[in-house]
């Protein structure tokens, strides 16, 4: 549907309307209103029309019974009219004979007709002979005024209601006479009263052309005035002489019921009740035949109805309520995973920019890292040559030493081979041994210290070795100072390391001390060993007596390039390197203030304590 640009907001606002669970509830609401109405409604009509049916049907079964009833005495009047003895009576009125056989056929007739009584009168409704002795009903001398062939009449002593058939009797063409037969209701009222005591829904009335009530099912009704009847009229109708007792009160049923069919009344208290009133005009008889129906039950019925009705529209506006909230919340849910489904591709967008960006950084670092690695090489190289330059100034003094008491022992013994003196000679040579054995030790330990170390190799070494070596690259130094080198280390203690930056190490670390006592009166340097994990590992200490270092010094020890070296003396690289050698062999390199003085201390994978080729 092509909603017009114009209407769009106001078509929004009523979709967002309807679609709102308020407005679902109030939906609910006035389906069950409406429900409950319809259902009323309709269960009331079809129950009404049911009643007025089943009604109609009574009321034909009723005014039928009630016509046979009065029918079956309709000829005998008139065949009494044709009887002899009557005709004798007619033209002798006043023969005492006559109406006594007239009387005695009446009653005999009387008595096989099955009627009340029978009786002739004459022209002024005084009675000439009857089936028994009688008095005339009051209305008679009215009836046979009005030329009527029937009446109705109350009895003045049971109250029942008589119905009165007249026929003429002419003489000589002229009316002299009337035959009269009563018939007494009170046997089919009493039908109707039974009828009525057992059928607690349906009442049953009949009413004269005066409104009263002249027969009923309700004893109570009886001689009542349907509608209202005002005192003028009451008086009149008591006056008539039509009914016996006082007028009943007024039957507060509508006079209307000549025009309407099935309508509703409501009875009189006690027991006021609505009822549905029927009626069926006996015309001849200028009677109204009314039956009232009871309709409770209608009511009760519709009453059940609505509610289902009701019941039936909550289930439908809480049906509509549960496809819409359950449209709503899958709407919401395809949304829920829309978003999802978005947030899930950014993530995945910004984990690909993120691992691009790491991949970069990465790149750069490697490169970095080789860098670093190469400078850190040839930084290696480099304070090795630092190192030997420092050394240079005592190495030339170690050499340039043994190597003029070699030329004097040399001439020394060429003097004492000329002299003849061998032993003396032998002497000399031993010591020149000796000494040219010292040198070659101090060049083999340069020489080795000098070479870039193979990366992997990692031997097993005797550690006394190594601090020897150390220590005599460093000889010159100590000895200059006057220091106490005290070693204290296992002879035959084999470590795994590289020989080579074993000696590297020890060297810095023994250089570092002869520094930091350089200006101190007490110089002492001890290089001990002690087992760790149960003999595994040995903690090597070089601990010195010198100046030490301050306690904001202390964390950058092992920083490159930190030094407190004068420039040209110290790279700050000794200790980095050696870390880092430590590192290499699996153990690590830490600094220790001691009270007077520092100690340097790492740890070494043990091969063995003690070794026989020592
Ligand atoms: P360098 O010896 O070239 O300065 P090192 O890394 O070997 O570089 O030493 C760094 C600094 O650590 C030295 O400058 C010194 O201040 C301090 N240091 C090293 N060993 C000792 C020590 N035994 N006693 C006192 N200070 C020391």
């Amino acid at each position: 549907m092509v909603v017009p640009a114009s209407l769009r907001p106001r078509a929004l606002r009523l979709i967002r309307l309807l679609s709102r669970p308020g407005f679902h509830l109030f939906l609910t609401g006035l389906l069950m209103v409406l429900g409950f109405v319809l259902a009323h409604r309709l269960s009331e009509r079809s129950g009404r029309e049911q009643l007025s049916a089943l009604s109609t049907e009574r009321l034909e079964l009723y005014a039928s019974n009630l016509a046979a009833e009065l029918g079956r005495h309709a000829s005998l009047p008139s065949l009494l009219a044709i009887a002899p003895t009557l005709q004798a009576l007619m033209q002798a009125p006043d023969d005492a004979a006559a109406r006594r056989a007239a009387s005695q056929m009446l009653a005999r007739v009387n008595v096989r007709a099955g009627t009340h009584q029978l009786f002739v009168a004459d022209a002024q409704g005084q009675v000439l002979s009857a089936s028994e002795v009688l008095t005339p009903p009051a209305r008679l001398a009215e009836a046979l005024a009005q030329g009527r062939t029937h009446f109705f009449a109350a009895d003045p002593n049971t109250g029942s209601t008589d119905f009165y058939l007249l026929h003429p009797l002419r003489q000589a063409s002229q009316n002299s006479g009337v035959i009269v037969v009563r018939f007494n209701l009170a046997p089919l009222e009493a039908t109707w009263i039974d009828l009525g005591l057992r059928s607690q829904n349906e009442r049953i009335l009949i009413a004269d052309d005066q409104d009263v009530v002249i027969m009923s099912s309700v004893q109570a009704w009886k001689y009542a005035v349907l509608g209202h009847a005002d005192p003028s009229r009451r008086q009149a109708l008591q006056a008539s002489a039509r009914y016996p007792q006082a007028i009943g009160p007024d039957l507060d049923l509508p006079v209307s019921l000549e025009v309407h069919q099935g309508q509703q009344v409501s009875l009189p208290p006690p027991g006021a009740k609505a009822m549905l009133a029927q009626q069926r005009l006996i015309v001849p008889l200028g009677l109204r035949l009314v039956a009232l129906s009871d309709l409770t039950e209608v009511r009760q019925r519709a009453q059940l109805a609505a509610w289902g009705g009701a019941a039936f529209g909550a289930s439908i506006g809480l049906l509509v309520l549960y496809l819409s909230s359950r449209r709503r919340a899958l709407r919401q849910l395809t949304r829920a995973q829309t978003e999802l489904q978005q947030a899930h591709a950014q993530l995945e967008q910004l984990v690909d920019s993120r691992t691009a960006e790491l991949r970069q950084t990465n790149d750069a670092l490697k490169t970095q890292i080789a860098q670093r690695l190469q400078t850190e090489g040839e930084l290696l190289q480099a304070s090795k040559l630092a190192v030997l330059g420092q050394m240079s100034a005592g190495l030339s003094h170690e050499v340039n030493q043994p190597l003029t008491a070699l030329r004097a022992l040399a001439r020394n013994s060429m003097r004492l081979l000329e002299s003849g003196r061998q032993d003396a000679v032998a002497t000399n040579l031993k010591l020149m041994d000796d000494m040219v054995e010292r040198m070659g030790q101090i060049t083999r330990q340069l020489k080795s210290f000098a070479r870039k170390a193979d990366e992997q190799v990692t031997g097993v070494v005797l550690l006394l070795d190594s601090v020897r070596n150390a220590q005599v690259l460093l000889e010159h130094r100590s000895r200059a100072l006057g220091i106490a080198i005290e070693v204290d280390v296992p002879a035959g203690l084999r470590v795994r390391a590289e020989a080579n930056r074993l000696e590297q190490v020890l060297v810095n670390l023994f250089g570092n001390a002869i520094d930091a006592m350089q200006n101190e009166a007490e110089r002492r340097l001890l290089v001990r060993v002690s087992a760790q994990d149960g003999g595994a590992r040995a903690l090597v200490q070089v601990q010195d007596s010198g100046a030490g270092v301050g306690d904001e010094q202390l964390p950058h020890l092992f920083e490159p390039f930190f030094t407190t070296k004068p420039a040209g003396e110290g790279l700050g690289l000794g200790l980095v390197i050696s870390a880092k050698i430590v590192n290499e062999f699996g153990g690590s390199l830490r600094a220790r203030r001691l009270e007077h003085g520092m100690s340097f201390e790492f740890d070494l994978a043990v091969e063995a304590w003690e070794s026989q080729d020592v």
